[in-house]
C-alpha cells in the first residue's frame, strides 16, 4: 500500500505535543498491514481451496503469453506494478461485472412500508435482515468502509467532518480541499479493480472523483445533486453499451433523495416514503433496460445503503456550553448540506490550525458536533474537559480516545480526537445560541449514532445476479465485507483489508 502523502510535519513544540498524544499515521499503516497478513486471502489461497491451483497456474501461463504486450505497456506506464498484481485482466465478462447501487439512508426496513416492486424482484434472489455501518454511521464514513473493506481508523475517512494535526488542516466532505489524496487511505475498489487491468464507471460515490494512489476510476462524474436519476441511470446504459475492451466491469450509482427528506421530515416520513417509491421506479428503468440488452440476468446487480435514519427531537438536546468554555471556531456557521445531504454542522466557515488548540482561553475545540461529537480539548486541559463532560448527562456518554468500545474500532488513528462524546439514540449536541438560531435543525432525523447499539442505523443489501445463489437471506452484517464480496465476483486480488471472507461464502455461487 503506498504511503499517504502529507506535507512538511511542522516541527515545533506544540506539534509534536499532538501528534504524539496519538499513534503516528505510519504505525497505523503498520498494524494494518500485519493485521492483513493474517486476513488478506490471496488469490493462490482461494485457489488451492478449490483445488483448482495448477488449472489457474497453466491458465496464467497462457494468459501470459497472449497478453505479454499488455503487460509490457502496463510496466512501463503503471508505477504501482511492484503491488500484487497476480491476476491478469481479460475483457470483462457481464457475469464476472457488477452494478452496484447506493441509495443513501434507506433504512433496513423502509421497504416493508413502502410499494417496491423492483427492489423485491432483487431480493427474491439475495436478501439481507440488514447491512450494519460502521461508527461513526455517517455518509462519507460508510460508503468508503464498504469499498475499501477497512475500519474507518485505517481507511482515514473517521468522519464527514475531522481535523488531521499532521497534515494541519480539516477535512470536510464536499469541499474542493476533501478531494485531496492524502485523506484517502487504503484501496479502494476501484483502484483495485483499475490496478489489475480494468475499468470502472462511477455515477458518484464519496472519494470516487479523489485521485487515490494515482487512481481515479476510468469514468467517473463530478457530484451534482441536481443530476436527474433518468439521466444517471441512462449513462450506467451507455457504459453497459461500450465495446467489451472499453466497458467497466464495475459501476457504482449512487441516489441521495431518501437522506434528503429522512433529514427533513423523520424517517417513515410520507416524504421518505414517496422518495423511497420513486427510486424504486428508477432501478426499474435500470431493470427494463438490462431486460432489453437481455442481460438482466447475466449481470449482477447489488443495492445497498450506508446507514438508517433516527427521528430527533428538538425535546433531546444536550448543550455543550452548559459544561464547557468552547473555542468561538466551533461554532458551526452553516450546514454543510451541499454535498450527499449529509446535515451535519460543521466548520466550513472555519478553517482550523493547530494554533487554535494552543489558545487556553476556551477548554476545548469541537470539530465535530452531533450526533458524535469530537473534542480537542485546548493543551493541558484534556483532564478537565474529560471530568466536565464525564456523566453529567444520561443521554451523552464520554469516552477518551483510547477507551471507546472495542466493537466500535475507533482510536486508531490521529484524526480521532482525544475525547469523544456519544449521543444516545434520538439526541443532538450543540449550543444554547446555536439551538435559539436554528431550532429547525434538530427536528426530523439524523444518524451517525451507533450502529451496534441501534438497529435504527442499520442499512439495506440486496443483490439479483448470476454470483449469488439462488436464494438467501444473510442475517446482518458488517458493510465492510462489500469489499470482499466485491472482489470475489470480479475475480480481484483484494488489498489488505479487515473483512471476514467467511461471512460473504453462503452469498457466492462458488
Ligand atoms: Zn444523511
Amino acid at each position: 500500500m503506498s504511503k499517504p502523502i502529507y506535507p512538511e510535519i511542522n516541527s515545533n513544540e506544540e506539534v509534536e505535543q499532538i501528534a504524539n498524544a496519538v499513534s503516528s499515521n505510519s504505525e497505523q499503516e503498520e498494524k494494518l498491514l500485519g493485521r492483513d497478513q493474517e486476513k488478506s486471502i490471496t488469490i493462490e489461497d482461494r485457489a488451492k481451496k478449490k483445488g483448482k491451483f495448477p488449472l489457474v497456474v497453466k491458465l496464467t501461463i497462457l494468459m501470459a503469453f497472449l497478453f505479454v504486450s499488455v503487460i509490457v505497456v502496463s510496466l512501463v506506464i503503471n508505477k504501482h506494478i511492484s503491488q500484487d498484481t497476480s491476476t491478469i485482466s481479460m475483457p470483462p465478462s457481464f457475469e464476472k461485472s457488477v452494478i452496484l447501487i447506493s441509495i443513501d439512508a434507506f433504512r433496513w426496513d423502509y421497504a416493508n412500508y413502502c410499494q417496491t416492486p423492483n427492489l423485491d424482484l432483487i431480493k427474491s434472489q439475495i436478501s439481507s435482515d440488514g447491512f450494519r455501518p460502521p461508527f461513526p454511521s455517517k455518509t462519507f464514513v460508510s460508503h468508503y468502509t464498504m469499498v475499501t473493506g477497512l475500519y474507518p481508523e485505517y481507511n482515514g475517512i473517521v468522519a464527514n467532518t475531522f481535523f488531521d494535526p499532521i497534515i494541519n488542516k480539516t477535512f470536510v466532505m464536499g469541499t474542493n480541499e476533501s478531494l485531496e489524496s492524502y485523506w484517502w487511505l487504503g484501496e479502494p475498489i476501484w483502484v483495485t479493480n483499475e490496478l489489475q487491468g480494468y475499468k470502472t464507471g462511477c455515477y458518484f460515490w464519496p472519494g470516487s472523483e479523489a485521485k487515490i494512489q494515482d487512481f481515479r476510476p476510468t469514468y467517473y462524474e463530478i457530484y451534482n445533486q441536481s443530476v436527474p436519476y433518468q439521466d444517471r441511470v441512462q449513462k450506467v446504459l451507455d457504459w453497459i453499451d461500450l465495446p467489451q475492451s472499453e466497458r467497466p466491469n464495475l459501476i457504482t450509482l449512487y441516489f441521495e433523495n431518501v437522506d434528503t427528506e429522512g433529514h427533513l421530515h423523520g424517517p417513515l416520513s410520507p416524504e421518505v416514503i414517496s422518495a423511497v417509491e420513486y427510486d424504486d421506479t428508477i432501478i426499474g428503468t435500470l431493470i427494463d433496460g438490462l431486460k432489453e440488452r437481455d442481460i438482466f440476468d447475466k449481470i449482477n446487480l447489488i443495492v445497498v445503503s450506508d446507514h438508517g435514519m433516527a427521528t430527533i427531537s428538538t425535546s433531546q438536546v444536550i448543550f455543550l456550553d452548559d459544561y464547557l468554555n468552547i473555542s468561538t471556531k466551533s461554532i458551526p456557521q452553516e450546514y454543510s448540506y451541499n454535498k450527499f445531504h449529509d446535515l451535519n454542522l460543521n466548520l466550513i466557515q472555519n478553517s482550523l490550525n493547530l494554533e487554535d488548540f494552543q489558545d487556553t482561553e476556551y477548554d476545548a475545540t469541537i470539530i465535530d458536533w452531533s450526533p458524535i461529537t469530537a473534542i480537542l480539548p485546548s493543551v493541558g486541559k484534556e483532564d478537565f474537559v474529560y471530568n466536565a463532560l464525564h456523566n453529567v448527562h444520561p443521554n451523552y456518554t464520554v469516552y477518551r480516545k483510547e477507551e471507546t468500545p472495542l466493537d466500535l474500532h475507533y482510536n486508531d488513528s490521529v484524526r480521532i480526537t482525544p475525547i469523544i462524546g456519544i449521543a444516545a439514540l434520538g439526541w443532538s449536541v450543540t449550543t444554547h445560541p446555536q439551538f435559539s438560531a436554528h431550532p429547525d435543525w434538530f427536528q426530523g432525523g439524523n444518524h451517525g449514532f451507533n450502529p451496534f447499539l441501534y438497529p435504527e442505523m442499520t442499512g439495506i443489501f440486496m443483490a439479483h445476479g448470476p454470483a449469488f445463489v439462488d436464494k438467501y437471506n444473510q442475517p446482518v452484517f458488517d458493510n465492510l465485507n462489500l469489499y470482499i464480496l466485491l472482489c470475489n465476483i470480479l475475480g480481484l486480488n483484494p488489498a489488505p483489508n479487515n473483512a471476514t471472507e467467511s461471512v460473504i461464502e453462503s452469498l457466492l455461487k462458488n
